[in-house]
């Protein structure tokens, strides 16, 4: 079939709903490591990996392996919440690999296999072991679509496609949000006041960098605050680390480097090893307040994302040795990154990011737009995000060696030179660039 037919058949048939297949509009259909491969056989560096599904690339042959022997061998495939042995396996790496060597006493509840339905149950649970309603959310904080995580999203149009209210939610900027303001002093000045006319929250629900809204990186200090602030107000706090999370910042959980612990964490995307349906939370022991099936689903039991997601584990992070590379390939964002947002100042361009998650932003959305576009044409996948669409979002697979970083960022500088010749600078980013510059002197 030509690409012609294909194209028109996804036109016709599928829902206005898709977004991805029209930024790279090609078909997929073969994919390895750091590489993706369309039916005319035109190939990828993919940075979008899954938007955080793949963070040990496409295809990784061990975990490869591990499924298909589990396949040949007759495994069960789907088991509502049943023990199987594949789950048994699943959880003992879990504790071994990664909660035991961190001290960490939480329980495991697998919910339904997607992030947003991960984040249901958390928010379900903080308000049934607290008794509270009212939940602390942070601006441009995305936890999904489903209407008990979007009313906890920011986005304006994810919002509107609910339809109805989205209530029992506060919103509170982010760390670094407004110069010069502190939202967390001002949330702990209210929930300290009984006139303040803020209902007291089950839970406070962050993400260390926030994703969709932009690759804004909560400080350690900040995260420490927040941790402290919970504990005085008796507030759970949830980490959702769907995106962050499984060594995307270079540490298995986001959270690590400002030490804090949780009260629930939520975990979904690549913790299904291959990019196949898992998700579950963390919780405190004292917090897992369920009555049996409270909170179900129909496919909690998909054991070839147990199968794989032990082995990624197990391949990934017994040893240190991915943690280091990332360590030491992570700097070369920052050389690159930063270089690039030095000689575009003009555009209002600011590097960002942390470990493997990585953002380039400028003032004028369509020129990023203009800039991803440019990068697709020239052999790389990126998409963008923010409040605007104003910031380039680089997911590389943790596993990506420094040539494959260097090949990337090539072509990435390359692509924001080409669209800088070309495209206007709107005196808006004149006057933003400018605002900026008097704010340094
Ligand atoms: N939370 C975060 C931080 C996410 O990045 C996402 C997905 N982008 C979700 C929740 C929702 O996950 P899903 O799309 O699998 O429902």
């Amino acid at each position: 079939m030509s690409q012609g037919n294909h194209m028109s058949i996804f036109e016709d048939l599928e829902s206005t709903v898709r977004t991805y297949s029209r930024s790279f509009p090609a078909t997929f259909h073969k994919a390895a490591g750091h590489r993706i491969h369309d039916t005319s056989g035109r190939s990828w560096i993919d940075f979008l990996s899954g938007a955080g599904a793949l963070n040990y690339g496409h295809n990784p042959p061990e975990l490869i392996e591990a499924v298909v022997r589990y396949l040949r061998e007759g495994g069960v495939i789907t088991s509502l919440d049943l023990q199987t042995s594949a789950k048994e396996r699943f959880l003992e790496s879990l504790q071994d690999v990664v909660l035991a060597p961190r001290e960490l006493d939480f329980v495991v509840q697998f919910t339904g296999p997607t992030g947003t339905n991960a984040v249901e149950a958390a928010l379900k649970v903080a308000r049934l072991a607290t008794g509270r309603r009212n939940v602390v959310a942070f601006t441009n904080g995305y936890h999904g679509v489903s209407l008990g995580s979007l009313a906890a999203t920011g986005n304006s149009e994810k919002r509107a496609g609910a339809g109805v209210s989205l209530g029992d939610t506060t919103r509170i900027p982010f760390d670094g949000y407004l110069e010069g303001f502190d939202g967390l002093t001002l949330l702990d000045r209210m929930l300290g006041d009984p006139s303040s006319g803020l209902d007291a929250p089950a839970a406070i629900i962050v993400e260390t960098v926030q994703g969709e809204g932009g690759v804004n990186v909560a400080s350690p200090q900040w995260l420490s605050r927040l941790r402290a602030l919970c504990d005085r107000h008796q507030a759970l706090l949830i980490v959702d680390d769907i995106q962050a999370g499984c060594g995307r910042t270079g540490s298995f959980f986001s959270f690590e480097q400002s030490k804090i612990v949780p009260d629930i964490v939520c975990l979904s995307k690549s913790i299904g090893g291959l990019g196949l349906p898992l998700a579950l939370l963390l919780i405190r022991r004292e917090y897992d307040v369920w009555t049996p099936g409270q909170h179900n689903g129909t496919f909690r039991g998909n054991n070839l994302a147990f199968v794989a997601g032990r082995e990624a584990l197990e391949v990934f992070w017994r040893g240190p040795e991915l943690a280091n590379e990332i360590a030491r390939n992570a700097s070369l964002f920052d050389d690159v990154l930063g270089k690039i947002a030095t000689s575009y100042h003009h555009r209002g361009a600011a590097s960002r990011g942390r470990g493997f998650f990585r953002g380039l932003r400028f003032a004028d959305p369509t020129f990023v737009a203009a800039v991803s576009r440019q990068c697709f044409e020239d052999g790389l996948i990126c998409e963008t995000c923010g409040p605007r669409d104003e910031v380039l979002k680089l997911l590389p697979p943790l596993t990506a060696d420094a040539a494959v970083i260097g090949e990337a960022l090539t072509v990435l500088g390359d692509a924001v030179q080409k669209i800088d010749l070309s495209h206007p600078i709107p005196t808006a980013t004149v006057l933003e660039v400018n605002r900026e510059l008097r704010r340094a002197h």
